[in-house]
Order: C-alpha cells, then sequence, then structure tokens
C-alpha cells in the first residue's frame, strides 16, 4: 500500500526541467512505429513486491521503452534481456515484458531506477540524479525485507551511494570501484545488505557481448543466494 502511494507521488514528479521537458516531447513526437500509442510520458515508478529481498536499480526508463509503456524497463531490449534473466533465475512468471498489462509479476525483486524519467541521449546530468535519488531511497526504505541491491551500471553504483549514507548505513571509505559481480556486505537498516555490481542491460552492453547471459544470469544467482542466506 505504501510503495502504491510512493509510485503515484512519482508518477506526478516535475523536479527536473530538462527531463520533463524532453519526456513530453518524446510522449508527443513518438517514434513512427509506435505513432498509434499513447506513451506514458511521465516519471516511471518500480515495480514489484513489497516484501522483495532484491532489488535491481537501473539507469532510467527509455525514451521509448519505460517512457511509453509506463513500466520500467519494458518495452525495450533492455527490458528483453533483464525481465529473461530474472525469468530464468525464477523471480518473474515470464520472460517478457511488452507493455503494462501482460500479466508480468515478480517474486522476491523490486525493479526500479535511479533516474525516473527519460534522459536525452540516457544520460541524465549528476544533478538529476541527485535530485531523483530521494524517490530510490523511498523506495528502498520501504522494502522491510530487503538483502540484496543488485545495481546495473556505474551510474546507478554511483546513485546508491548517497542514498546509503542517508539511510544511516555505515559505508567503507574510499568507495569500493564499481565492476560486474563486486560485492560490498554492509549492515542495512534491517541487517545484512550486500551491494552488488553488475554491468548494465543496456544494448551497448550486450551487443558487443560486454555483457553475456551467462554474466547476468551468474550475477542473479548470486543475489538470490545472498538474499536467502
Ligand atoms: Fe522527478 Fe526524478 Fe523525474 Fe527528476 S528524474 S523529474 S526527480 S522523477
Amino acid at each position: 500500500r505504501e510503495l502504491a502511494v510512493l509510485d503515484e507521488r512519482i508518477s506526478g514528479c516535475r523536479a527536473c526541467p530538462r527531463l520533463v521537458a524532453w519526456r513530453e516531447e518524446v510522449a508527443e513526437v513518438k517514434r513512427a512505429s509506435f505513432r498509434d500509442e499513447e506513451y506514458w510520458g511521465r516519471p516511471v515508478p518500480g515495480l514489484g513486491p513489497a516484501d522483495a529481498r532484491i532489488a535491481v536499480v537501473g539507469l532510467a526508463p527509455a525514451a521509448h521503452g519505460g517512457n511509453r509503456t509506463g513500466r520500467v524497463f519494458t518495452g525495450d531490449r533492455s527490458g528483453d534481456w533483464i525481465f529473461a534473466a530474472l525469468w530464468r533465475a525464477g523471480l518473474a512468471n515470464q520472460p517478457t515484458s511488452v507493455h503494462r498489462d501482460d500479466g508480468l509479476q515478480l517474486t522476491d525483486v523490486r525493479v526500479c531506477a535511479a533516474v525516473r524519467c527519460a534522459p536525452p541521449a540516457n544520460a541524465p546530468t549528476p544533478q538529476e540524479r541527485d535530485t531523483c535519488s530521494p524517490w530510490l531511497a523511498r523506495e528502498l526504505a520501504l522494502l522491510p525485507r530487503l538483502r540484496v541491491v543488485l545495481v546495473l551500471g556505474g551510474f546507478g553504483w554511483t546513485a546508491l551511494w548517497p542514498v546509503l549514507a542517508e539511510a544511516g548505513v555505515p559505508l567503507p571509505r574510499p568507495r569500493p570501484a564499481f565492476g560486474h559481480g563486486v560485492e560490498v556486505p554492509l549492515t542495512g537498516p534491517n541487517g545484512p545488505l550486500t551491494l552488488l555490481g553488475s554491468y548494465h542491460v543496456s544494448q551497448q552492453n550486450t551487443f558487443t557481448g560486454v555483457l553475456t547471459e551467462p554474466m547476468l544470469d551468474a550475477v542473479l544467482t548470486r543475489a538470490t543466494e545472498l538474499a536467502s542466506s
């Protein structure tokens, strides 16, 4: 219930002028192949149950993905990768995420983004990242069983540290460098909390082989192990 209220509040946020302008312009102009669809054109809330032990934090919605469908990672190639992997890991009831009402249900995992609005060139500014980080902080605080935060990409990794600091989580100094499979054991508000890094599921990584399906599967397997330990 509290997550639903948060989702609603996030969906109405207009705190970043550049991103508000971009998300709405994209929703107005549309991509030709989606011209018959009504774009969401607003901030994209997270997806997944409040009893999740794993949070997956991405970068930001894609202009014609989440910004079109209104559901995180839904309707783009990155989503094809992450939801197929969640399904293989037993955390999703289906391997695809096409539109908001396609029956997808997640188990034990909440998927969200460090920045909730689609940015031009998929590149939010540090200021936009910091402006959006309180939403992430509130969302993670509403997951009482949270044990693992799986961060997709260096941008999310950077975004998470002030969020954790604000939550009173003791953090190692210097900050451990982001990398695929990097684990940082922490003590969260509700007990052990592990930060786990993964290369992002962006096409720059998946098309070039920087991130492969076995690599993604391995890091998700590790996340489920940590969540159960
Ligand atoms: Fe609000 Fe975050 Fe969107 Fe900025 S990026 S307008 S803070 S939801």
